[in-house]
């Protein structure tokens, strides 16, 4: 799960982390009220989960109420890459000295966790990790041993962190560190994190993912699964009980297991393809579970057509195309259908799927021409 910057702050600062007072405003009026509590100049920042708000014009400083009230109206309603902006951030403007970066995230390759820190912060990081990686101090944490205060001074003098900002940088990378392991996130990210013209070290920006399958242990998580946001399509999925990840591609797939879901989105990758998202129906198949997978797809406007690919084993292959066969007389498709159907029994599946094939409900018989029938089906990409 994402928080937004304000609810990472929230949970920084709990960490003891220096963040600047503030507070949530859903009108210009309740934003100009807030700045006059914290008292000017404030910052207004758009509460949108995706980077790159400042440039987008997202964050605004205000020196007064008639300034607040301006750009709140701006920003309230803003469309930001999608995202469209319900509520506003107003905190204590901060006097920047210099912006970097430090983050803690899992690198499950390495399984370990991942340290990072550069001197170029305030930037996105994956535009530094291009043009200049070498700005990025880089250092595995070993879950066991942790971290300590020798691992942050090595990451604060490889970064090139200024002298005066060092001591403070240290300091707010152990409390970030804790935050990470303690707070169960997979991801903590500060960009900026700034030195103050005073001399601090303060966090600017928030970034945290936590661990869903920690939630168990956070029942004060609740809080943030309220206001979450959710792809719409997501939402739809997951109250049927599928395993569904939109993706912001035009071929809509549906797979039996996680493996053949991802070498599914692949493959159609490889052919030109780009997958409108991730879905595993799982072993059973039934003519339920395709139906509902199919009414999310089917209602997904960005799906020109579907790959379904499915491999029998321990359902066969007969009893998946009665599945097919019952989901497709109860939702209307709008799009054309690839099916590729193998495994246990595959032969007598294919049979059955006979009754409901046309021009646009169409077997293939293996996964690779099947996703190639399937992207060329979805026609020119608009
Ligand atoms: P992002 O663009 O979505 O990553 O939003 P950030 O919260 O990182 O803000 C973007 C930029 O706005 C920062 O890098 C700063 O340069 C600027 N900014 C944000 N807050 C303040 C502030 O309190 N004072 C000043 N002077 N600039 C700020
Ligand atoms: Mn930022």
């Amino acid at each position: 799960m994402d928080l937004f910057e304000y609810q990472g702050k929230q949970y920084f600062a709990r960490y003891g982390i220096p963040v600047s007072p503030g507070g949530l405003a859903v009108t210009p009026d309740e934003a100009v009220a807030l700045a006059e509590t914290i008292g000017f100049p404030v910052v207004l920042k758009a509460q949108v989960q995706v980077g790159g708000r400042g440039k987008a014009g997202g964050i605004k400083l205000a020196a007064n109420a008639e300034q607040v009230h301006a750009y709140a109206r701006a920003i309230l309603g803003m469309d930001i890459r999608g995202h469209i902006v319900r509520r506003l951030w107003v905190e204590r403007a901060s006097d920047i000295a210099r912006e970097y970066y430090a983050s803690f995230t899992l690198d499950r390759g390495a399984k370990a966790h991942l340290a990072m820190v550069s001197a170029k912060g305030g930037v996105e990081i994956e535009q530094v990790a291009i043009e200049d990686p070498d700005a990025i101090a880089r250092l595995h944490v070993d879950p066991f041993f942790g971290f300590d205060e020798g691992m942050a001074r090595q990451l604060v003098d490889e970064a090139g962190i200024d002298e005066e900002a060092k001591a403070g940088t240290i300091e707010v990378l152990g409390k970030l560190y804790r935050c990470f392991v303690e707070g169960d996130a997979d991801l903590v990210e500060v960009n900026p994190l700034i030195l103050t013209t005073d001399g601090r070290a303060h966090a600017l920006d928030a970034k945290v993912t936590l661990d869903d399958n920690a939630a168990f242990r956070h029942p004060e998580w609740e809080e943030f699964a309220g206001t979450a946001e959710l792809d719409e399509r997501e939402r739809r999925a997951h109250e049927v009980g599928l395993q569904y990840v939109g993706l912001d591609g035009f071929i809509g797939i549906i797979a039996n297991g996680a493996g053949l879901a991802m070498s599914t989105c692949d493959v159609v990758n490889q052919v030109g393809g780009r997958p409108a998202n991730f879905l595993d129906i799982g072993g059973g198949a039934s003519a339920e579970v395709m139906a509902n997978a199919l009414e999310v797809i089917n209602s997904d406007p960005s799906v020109r057509s579907i790959f379904v690919n499915i491999f029998g084993g321990i359902t066969r292959g007969e009893e998946v195309a009665n599945g097919i066969v019952t989901a497709l007389g109860r939702v209307d498709i709008k799009v054309p259908m690839v099916i590729r159907l193998d495994g246990t029994n595959a032969q007598q599946g294919r049979e059955i799927l006979r009754a409901v094939e046309s021009s646009t409900v169409i077997s293939a018989p293996d996964m690779i021409s099947a996703a190639r029938l399937a992207v060329e089906l979805a026609g020119e990409e608009k």
